[in-house]
């Protein structure tokens, strides 16, 4: 089976809302980082004419794409942050309804990931927790597991705390919000298939404290630290529009993992089921029909896995690259893998489902 990897960042602001960095810069930070693509999602405007290769000096291409972050800006508590992907059309005159929005999203043939889930406050920057609100909602492509922007905003406790974690980001990381993981191993045994995204939320801004004024943080900083990386059937081409295409389709499938690179990088893990038949991938279906399923998860270094389903944890290994598993039960089943670094056992890696049908 021919797979090709491209790793990605999904969750990026431009000066077009409040980031600093426009899509030039951000690409060649980006390829500074190895990444193979980027989407901006700037605050409630879909910005035109910025999609295509950027092409650097040492051979680099980065496919840069556009999305949006569609919120209503007069919503109280603050919150319902939509990352929307592919609908090539302005949308945000529809963020009152949430709903509404996800349907218009699907109707274009675009994708909706719900942001930063669950967050936690950070008193001292004075910024407000923008957790999802709308939890009646349906239809959605996904949910953003992991931002770094927001799990360290949720580390920022007292001044002494924002200092530390500035400098020392790495001691404080440590991976998803346990409410967050519990509601997608919710979502996906109640049978909703959800496709799970990792991000950077990169805005570089510059934070001041008495007299010390430090960007928190630049974003290759961020592009070497939470990402989602694709893992296809299909090759870039080099041509934009094809390119795109493999992506999106890539995340609408949930062919996919999120991989924390700071510990060590996560580019090669993967996770395939196979019965006699058939060999698929994260995000694919297998039947369980009448023999039974080998799950196979590879690492590019030694760490802990865990194969969960329904949000039980139904086999484990310990410093190993490779573990297996037969199942013999219909299910979403997924791997995590934690690390040690700084140490600690922090989260590393989480693979998107295969789903294994009766
Ligand atoms: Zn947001
Ligand atoms: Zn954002």
């Amino acid at each position: 089976m021919e797979l090709y990897e491209y790793v990605g960042n999904l969750h990026n602001h431009t000066p077009y809302s409040d980031g600093i960095l426009y899509h030039r810069e951000m690409a060649q930070a980006a390829a500074q980082a190895g990444l193979d693509f980027l989407i901006s999602t700037d605050h409630n405007i879909w910005v035109t004419g910025t999609e295509g290769y950027y092409d650097f000096k040492d051979g680099r291409n980065i496919l840069v794409l556009t999305g949006e972050e569609i919120h209503d800006l007069d919503r109280k508590p603050a919150g319902s942050h939509l990352l929307v992907y592919d609908a090539n059309t302005e949308l945000r005159n529809l963020s009152k309804n949430p709903q509404n929005l996800i349907e218009n999203v699907a109707e274009t043939g675009g994708l909706s990931f719900l942001a930063h889930p669950f967050e936690r406050a950070a008193p001292i920057v004075e910024d407000a927790v923008y957790s999802w609100r709308d939890w009646h909602v349906t239809g959605y492509t996904g949910l953003e597991i992991w931002n770094y922007m927001s799990e360290f905003k949720g580390l920022v406790t007292s001044r002494i705390a924002a200092m530390f974690y500035a400098f020392y980001p790495d001691i404080g990381i440590s991976g998803p919000f346990k409410e967050t993981i519990d509601k997608w191993d919710k979502l996906l045994s109640d049978g909703h298939r959800i496709v799970a995204t990792g991000n950077a939320d990169a805005h570089g801004q510059t934070y001041s404290m008495g007299p010390i004024s430090r960007c928190i943080f630049p974003y290759e900083f961020l592009y070497n630290a939470v990402n989602t990386h694709l893992v296809s059937r299909q090759k870039f081409t080099g041509n934009k529009s094809i390119d795109k295409g493999i992506v999106y389709s890539a995340l609408r499938n949930g062919n996919c993992f999120v991989g924390y690179e700071t510990p060590h990088p996560t580019r090669g893990f993967r996770f395939s089921a196979s019965n006699e038949h058939i060999d698929c991938i994260m995000g694919e279906e297998i039947s369980i029909s009448d023999k039974s399923i080998r799950l196979i998860a590879n690492a590019p270094t030694q760490c802990n896995m865990q194969i969960v389903c329904n949000g039980q944890t139904i086999a484990e290994s310990r410093n190993q690259t490779e573990m297996h598993f037969i199942v013999s039960e219909p299910g979403a089943y997924r791997v995590q893998a934690t690390i040690n670094h700084k140490s600690r056992e922090r989260s590393w890696i989480f693979s998107n489902p295969i789903y294994v049908v009766p």
